[in-house]
This record gives C-alpha cells, sequence and structure tokens, in this order.
C-alpha cells in the first residue's frame, strides 16, 4: 500500500517535472512518532500496545487524519494512510496536510473500561504534538465519536484548557458537527451527480441518470447513507452485502426497510425487501463476489481494500465505479477497466466528504458557532463540486483519468505551499 501510493505521486510529479528533491519531500512524512502503550488490564496486569503517529505533510495546514485502531495495522499502512490524506485534503481543497495514527489492537478483545485507558493513553503519548493548528485526529477503522471523547478529555486535562478543534469526529454534544455521520456517503453522492452531468451527453453513461441502477458492496456507515441517500434521489439500489453476503433484487430494493431487517436478522442475506415488505420471491442472496459482477450501471465498492483486482476486472460490468472505500480497485484492475472505458472516481475524491465535513467540525470549534444540518450539508455541496470540478477539468485538459487527475491537482497545490 505504502509503495504504490509513493509510486503513483512519483510519478505523477516526475510528469509534472517536479525537481527530485520536490519529489522527496511529498514521498517522506514530516514526523513519525512511534511508541509503546502500557494499560492496566481488568485482571491487574500490564498489557503493552504499540501506537503511531505519522505526520505526513503540513504545507497547506495542520497534519489531518484519523486514529484506527487493528490487529494487523503497521507502520507502513499508517504512513501510507498519512500519504494519502495529504493527498485526499488537498484534492478537497482543504487547509490540511495529511496525517494518520494506528495502535495495533484488537479492541474487540477489550472491555469497555481497557478500551478507554487504551485511548486515553494513547491521547497522553500524542498530546505533545498535536493541536488545532498542529495536527487534528479524528476516528478511523474501529474507533469511534465516544473514542474522540475520551482522548479529547484527556488531551484537554493534560493542556488545561478547552481545545474543541483539536479532536473531529465528536459526539455532537461534545462539538461534533451536525451531518459528519452521513457526511461521506453523502459526498461520495454529490460526486456521483456532479459526474452524470458531465457526462450526460457523452453516452459514456446512460441518460437520464435517476433510473441508473446501483449495486453497493458494504452495508455500514458509507455504504448504507449513500445507498440511503442516492435512493431518495431516483436511483435504482438493486443490490447491497455486508461481510456476510447480500441480497439482489432486479427492480430494485428499499434502503431503510433492508437496513431494519439486517439489524433484525443480523445479516442482509435473506433480506429481499421492496417499500415496506420483506421477503419477496423475486429478490435472491448473493456473494460479495457476484455483487461485484452484476449488469448494473454503477459500481459502490464500499467496504475493503483491493476487492477489484486480477480475478474478476475482466466480469466487470458496470459503467462507472465510485470508490467509496480507500483502495478497492488493485492496480492492474485499475489499468485494465480504464482502457476498456469503465469510469473510475477515485477514493481521494468520491470519499472525501467525510473529511470535507471533520473540516466543516474544525472550523466550527474554533469559532465557537454551530451551524445546522442544513447548512453543514450544503456547505458540503459546494465543496465537493468544486473539488469535482477541478479534477475533472485536469482529467478533460491533460486526456487523463480521474485518478491521476486528482494526484496532479493534489500535488500542484501542495508543492505551490512549499518553500
Ligand atoms: P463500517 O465498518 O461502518 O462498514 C463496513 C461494511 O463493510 C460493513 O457493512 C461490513 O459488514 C462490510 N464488510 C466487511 N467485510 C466485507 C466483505 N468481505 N465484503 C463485503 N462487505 C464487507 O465502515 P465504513 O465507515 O462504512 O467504511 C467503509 C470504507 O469506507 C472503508 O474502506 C473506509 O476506510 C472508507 N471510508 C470511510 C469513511 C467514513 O467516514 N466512515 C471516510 C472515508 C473512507
Amino acid at each position: 500500500m505504502l509503495e504504490s501510493a509513493q509510486a503513483l505521486i512519483t510519478k505523477t510529479a516526475e510528469k509534472m517535472k517536479l525537481d527530485p528533491e520536490m519529489i522527496k519531500r511529498l514521498i517522506e512524512p514530516e514526523f513519525a512518532h512511534e511508541f509503546t502503550l502500557v494499560i492496566a488490564m481488568d485482571n491487574g496486569k500490564k498489557k503493552v500496545f504499540k501506537g503511531w503517529r505519522i505526520q505526513h505533510n503540513s504545507a497547506l495546514g495542520p497534519y489531518k487524519g484519523g486514529i484506527r485502531f487493528h490487529p494487523e495495522t503497521t507502520k507502513e499502512e499508517v504512513q501510507a494512510l498519512a500519504t494519502l490524506m495529504s493527498i485526499k485534503c488537498a484534492v478537497a481543497g482543504l487547509p490540511y496536510g495529511g496525517g494518520k495514527g494506528g495502535i495495533v489492537v484488537d479492541p474487540k478483545e477489550l472491555s469497555k473500561s481497557e478500551l478507554e485507558r487504551l485511548s486515553r493513553a494513547f491521547a497522553g503519548k500524542i498530546a505533545h504534538v498535536i493541536g488545532e493548528d498542529v495536527d487534528v485526529p479524528a476516528p478511523d477503522v474501529n474507533t469511534t465519536p465516544e473514542i474522540m471523547s475520551w482522548m479529547i478529555d484527556e488531551y484537554q486535562k493534560i493542556i488545561g484548557r478547552k481545545s474543541p478543534a483539536t479532536f473531529t469526529g465528536k459526539p455532537v454534544a461534545m462539538g461534533g458537527s451536525l451531518g459528519r455521520t452521513e457526511a461521506t456517503g453523502r459526498g461520495g453522492l454529490f460526486v456521483l451527480q456532479a459526474l452524470l452531468e458531465k457526462t450526460r451527453n457523452s453516452g459514456q453513461v446512460p441518460s437520464p441518470f435517476n433510473d441508473l441502477t446501483v449495486a453497493v458492496q458494504g452495508f455500514g456507515n458509507v455504504g448504507y447513507y449513500f445507498a440511503k441517500l442516492a435512493e431518495a434521489e431516483g436511483f435504482k439500489i438493486v443490490a447491497v452485502s455486508d461481510s456476510k453476503g447480500g441480497v439482489y433484487i432486479k427492480d430494485s430494493l428499499s434502503v431503510d426497510t433492508t437496513m431494519n431487517c439486517k439489524k433484525e436478522k443480523g445479516m442482509v442475506a435473506g433480506c429481499y425487501c421492496r417499500g415496506s415488505v420483506c421477503d419477496l420471491k423475486s429478490g435472491k442472496n448473493i456473494t460479495n463476489e457476484e455483487l461485484l459482477k452484476l449488469p448494473v450501471d454503477i459500481l459502490v465498492p464500499a467496504a475493503l481494500e483491493n476487492v477489484i483486482n486480477e480475478k474478476n476486472m475482466k466480469n466487470i460490468k458496470a459503467k462507472v465505479i465510485l470508490e467509496m472505500a480507500n483502495g478497492p480497485i488493485t492496480k492492474e484492475a485499475y489499468e485494465y477497466l480504464g482502457k476498456k472505458g469503465v469510469v473510475i472516481v477515485p477514493d481521494v475524491l468520491a470519499n472525501s466528504g467525510g473529511v470535507t465535513v471533520s473540516y466543516l467540525e474544525w472550523v466550527q470549534g474554533k469559532a465557537g458557532y454551530f451551524w445546522s444540518e442544513k447548512e453543514v450539508n450544503d456547505k458540503l455541496k459546494v465543496m465537493i463540486e468544486r473539488a469535482f470540478e477541478a479534477v475533472w477539468r485536469k482529467s478533460a485538459s491533460r486526456r487523463m483519468p480521474l485518478k491521476q487527475a486528482a494526484f496532479e491537482v493534489a500535488i500542484e497545490r501542495i508543492t505551490s505551499a512549499m518553500v
């Protein structure tokens, strides 16, 4: 992952004829904080955990990026994600650089009080290198608004004053932003609509687009809100899935009824729901692999990385792929599908709605003035459309895929702020 992020930056920067020393500055993180965390477990024994906060590039502003708790996270992964955050924030037009944090831990193996002690210990370790104008952490894989509330509480105790803008993704009661929960899915929909407006008359994508069929892999935060909001805009959601498999209804399913059924059954498989009724005969269960190969207009991978790869790329039938997960398409599949004419909206643009509303949370926290949900959503729309427009124009003028265009836009912005 780190190699491919660095390779893409290097390739783009070389095409832009950037000085090799400038390329080095784009590749190397400015700081890599590595530490051990020691916490008392409920049984009275001490346990050691490994953690990182990597601060990649601060040319455009404070470092920004989540903290993940995962048993398989590594320094390389955290560094790669910090690097991609620099690109994503620059594409989104945010005054931020990129950062990321991580702890090697399976949070499911900890009690709630152990999780709180670990979160507080992490905040304590990074307290001297973060701050609202220095580095602004947020949730990521397996970290929640509650974890952010423990971290900011610990941080504020250490610095001896309130600093609500130092963490984003906080509960609304602690200064979190309205609209943050839905922001990534909502931002993805805005990007998709902006794309379809551009391609409306090109024949690349069928038009009109309000009846386009959509398959969504991953029915968690991102996939669910994307599907729900897209359905409300007239898109036909024909398939959704979670880690246990998915459902396909050719004539379209109902997103909220399907979610309610999933909550009851513990899985989406078997939830054939249209309108308020479930268990229709017209639906069927499908595997995650089958979902990717469905004859749909738009495919939305919103779960894991590398799911579209050499093994299945020849069977992908969608005309548009919206990368809502981070890195769902391998390099080989990207090249193959691009040559085939599939329009791929890159993750650094498609899922930037989350960090954009985190930015709006930061602005609100710094100002001590809070917007309504509508105001937040309206601002998100303006910012996402602006980001899309810059990438689209670059792609059209330089005849390059959207992903390469997004990297070029980002690198131009970052390097023009470097002295
Ligand atoms: P989540 O944990 O809420 O949901 C993940 C979903 O994927 C769940 O429905 C889970 O069952 C499903 N899943 C897990 N393994 C699967 C598999 N093998 N096949 C199909 N589905 C599987 O996570 P999320 O917050 O929705 O994040 C999803 C993706 O979006 C991740 O790649 C994440 O990095 C990315 N992302 C999230 C945000 C955000 O704001 N939440 C922002 C940017 C990017």
